[in-house]
């Protein structure tokens, strides 16, 4: 029997999110039926919203969440129903060429539910990032729900699906930040905090946090940051190498994503430096350097897609870490909301007022 329920449904493009009642099916083969607990804010979701991602209009928004399967169909591996899970909008296949050189996190061919969720018209709903979990329940490939301790608080977990994950990884997997290693992280938002948290716990020296805002500063140094960067009336650039012995940083991650910031994170590293972009660009974004300084400075400009993370992996690790007080989830959830609400935490989160609004079910 499909289940009635009620979703945050962007249907066309800028237009405000409204909550619907959708039709979600029930699980077929490796599918699985999850009840979501809580679902984070994410500013994919408003870019959703806004047709930056694609024209697959009416969407149905949600991608950083925790819930309880609730059934499973067959050929859905170890998942049962009752299992408390964290859900991956990557779940990698095993057998795409990347999969099978030992890269899975550079999966061609992740999985997502095979039956669409719909309006109950039975209009097809595009789910974010193959999630759509701003719903009292929603349909995922059952390699997308990972299980984690279930002590862990749903609003807490949940944000190791994107955002927290996003950021984290970027240090720890894309970064390989070490023990020793100067980093720099630009933008300390929910994404550029938590890679200050993984750098600081990859036994980072200096962590230093660059912002244009005192409150999110004060923010970062709750999750490690050792020294704060003011760039509004600075030049980070030398305000980072006055922090490095006139070198600059191993590492310079720039969590903002755009040309300036970027430009930044470029000039931040000392020779030989890792520049990490995780901050995701408009498409009609580009960015210009000389070549000479690409070619003379040396070391390696990475980008980060979703931490470079393996789920199975990487999320219970990091409910682990919450749950030993290591890592301060619920530093991120600024503010606690209703399905309705998601509008205006939409407004709150472009006013910069927010690290995460979190929809709790
Ligand atoms: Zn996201
Ligand atoms: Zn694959």
């Amino acid at each position: 029997m499909p289940h009635e329920v009620r979703g945050v449904v962007a249907a066309k493009k800028g237009a405000p999110v409204e909550v619907q009642t959708i039709v979600v099916p029930d699980p077929g083969p490796g599918e699985a039926l999850v009840s979501v607990g809580a679902c984070g804010v994410c500013h994919t979701d408003l870019h959703y919203r806004e047709g930056a991602v694609s024209d697959d209009f009416p969407f149905l928004l949600g991608h950083e969440a925790a819930g309880t399967v609730e059934a499973v169909g067959p050929d859905s591996g170890g998942l049962r129903p009752g299992d408390y899970v964290v859900i991956a909008w990557r779940a990698p296949c095993g057998t795409c060429r990347s999969c099978l050189r030992g890269r899975p996190w550079y999966c061609f061919d992740s999985r997502n539910a095979a039956q669409p969720m719909t309006l109950l018209d039975g209009t097809p709903l595009s789910a974010a990032l193959g999630i759509g979990a701003f719903a009292e329940k929603t349909l995922v490939a059952a390699g997308q729900a990972v299980k984690v301790d279930p002590a862990a608080r749903p609003e807490a977990a949940g944000l190791i699906g994107c955002g927290v994950m996003a950021g984290y990884g970027a240090a720890v997997n894309t970064g390989n930040v070490g023990r020793g290693d100067t980093v720099a992280v630009i933008g300390c938002g929910g994404v550029g905090c938590a890679a200050i948290a993984g750098a600081s716990h990859a036994g980072a020296r200096r962590v230093i946090a660059v912002d244009i805002d005192d409150g999110k500063l004060d923010g970062a140094t709750r999750f490690g940051a050792t020294h704060t960067v003011n760039s509004r009336g600075t030049d980070p650039v030398e305000a980072v190498r006055g922090l490095t012995g006139g070198f600059g940083v191993d590492v310079a991650i720039d969590a903002v994503g755009v040309p300036e910031t970027y430009k930044q994170a470029f000039y931040m590293r000392d020779h030989a430096g890792v520049l990490v972009q995780v901050g995701v660009p408009d498409p009609a974004m580009s960015v210009e350097l000389p070549l000479i300084d690409l070619f003379s400075r040396g070391g390696a400009l990475k980008s980060s897609w979703y931490g470079d993370c393996l789920p199975t992996r990487d999320f219970p690790l990091l409910v682990d870490q919450y749950l030993s007080r290591r890592l301060d989830l619920g530093a991120f959830v600024t503010e606690k909301i209703a399905l309705d609400e998601v509008e205006e935490a939409f407004a709150r989160m472009r006013r910069g007022e927010v690290l995460r609004s979190v929809v709790v079910l």
